[in-house]
């Protein structure tokens, strides 16, 4: 009797357990990140709250904002679970330009890789959090998805019949100082009616102070397409930043490691040596927010036909060209945590008044030599950052 009991106990117990972990299968397969096709807003949004409630000890989900059009800006911080407070923070944000379309898919593999590949890249958690908003710009994004592919910018109402401003141009560094379109209210690159109209803008720049503040703040690195670069500071000013060779060489260290991943060439430059300077933009504000290290990544838009799809890429080249910017973004986050191990102490100086300034700025040589480059980008269509 005991022994048919105790057998009985057995059996439910095996049954038990395999029926939970084919419940932990289920729930991982429907975590599979879709790389398919380019997500919906919602498609986005439904993911990020899947993978907070299945990871909630490593995700935490923050509804950041609301756009305009109502849309949330959402914004996910990552550890490792260990519950260790005031660890160093890589900040990443896509889709300041809403036609990059394969910035958010890159953006959400990166989150996918850190928690639910969390085992592979454990490493990259150790001594830093990860804050990433896979998608900073979501009314642009619908709209360019649903009504005109090319739209990049946000959709506040300037008026007459013109909406929406370039958020890469809204920031307070030389803000409207560059080339004459910046106050054109019209063109797609309006920098808005004063610095930081948006909130898109006001959001990223609320989390830049708030991870400088708490001394946290190491690298921002914004995700863009298709111009094969990684660029660093200054674009408002040819003057070398302070620590331009530790830019230089990390920058240097992705484009290698891409290179010999997927054989794509990336160039490493100083933005206004490559085309010529402007203010506004959200690299040149984290830096003199105080992030030691800031970077924007023009990823590949060239499918595996060698065609140059830039800010399109057919669904098929989706996956392929995530998973190249992963080995990028790796790269960015494994040099920037071996130079800035805990051990290191950051001075955090922030200068961030520069708007005050703005006004009073002289439309000058490098302003002609930006409107010359932007003249040249008209042309060639490659319309870059
Ligand atoms: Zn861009």
């Amino acid at each position: 009797m005991w022994k048919i009991l105790c057998g009985i106990v057995v059996l439910v117990t095996i049954v038990v357990n395999q029926l939970s972990e084919a419940r932990e299968v289920r729930r991982r397969r429907g975590l599979m990140l879709q790389l398919d096709n380019y997500l919906s807003y919602d498609g986005i949004m439904q993911y990020l709250d899947e993978l907070a409630l299945s990871h909630s000890n490593r995700v935490t989900l923050k509804d950041v904002a609301r756009t305009y059009e109502n849309r949330a800006l959402k914004m996910a911080i990552i550890t490792n679970g260990d519950g260790r407070p005031g660890k160093r923070v890589i900040f990443l944000d896509a889709a300041l330009h809403s036609r990059e379309w394969m910035t958010p898919a890159a953006a959400l593999l990166t989150i996918h890789k850190l928690v639910v590949e969390f085992a592979e890249n454990s490493d990259l958690l150790t001594d830093y959090d990860w804050h990433i908003m896979p998608l900073a710009n979501p009314d642009g994004y619908e709209y360019s998805r649903n009504t005109e592919r090319y739209w990049r910018n946000t959709r506040t109402p300037n008026g007459g019949n013109c909406f929406g401003t370039n958020l890469n141009r809204n920031f307070a560094v030389d803000w409207n100082v560059g080339f004459p379109e910046l106050k054109d209210p019209c063109d797609e690159n309006y920098a808005g009616s004063s610095p930081f109209s948006e909130v898109e803008a006001r959001t990223v720049r609320d989390i830049m102070h708030g991870l400088v503040e708490s001394k946290r703040a190491v690298m921002y690195l914004s995700l863009h397409t298709a111009n094969r670069s990684v660029f660093y500071p200054w674009v408002y000013d040819t003057d070398p930043v302070s620590n331009q060779k530790e830019h230089d060489e990390i920058g240097r260290f992705v484009a290698d490691r891409i290179l010999q991943s997927t054989g794509t060439f990336i160039k490493t430059w100083q933005y206004a040596k490559y085309a010529g300077t402007f203010g506004g933009t959200s690299m040149d504000y984290a830096l003199l927010a105080g992030f030691p290290l800031s970077f924007v990544f023009e990823m590949s838009g060239t499918g595996r036909d060698h065609v140059e799809y830039k800010f399109f890429p057919p669904a098929r080249d989706i996956r392929h060209l995530a998973e190249e910017s992963w080995t990028g973004i790796k790269a960015f986050a494994e040099k920037t945590i071996e130079k800035y191990p805990p051990s290191r102490v950051i001075s955090y100086n922030p200068m961030v008044k520069l708007a005050e300034n703005a006004a009073t700025r002289n439309l000058g040589f490098n302003s002609m030599v930006a409107t010359v480059c932007l003249f040249f980008t008209y042309l060639t269509n490659c319309n870059f950052f």
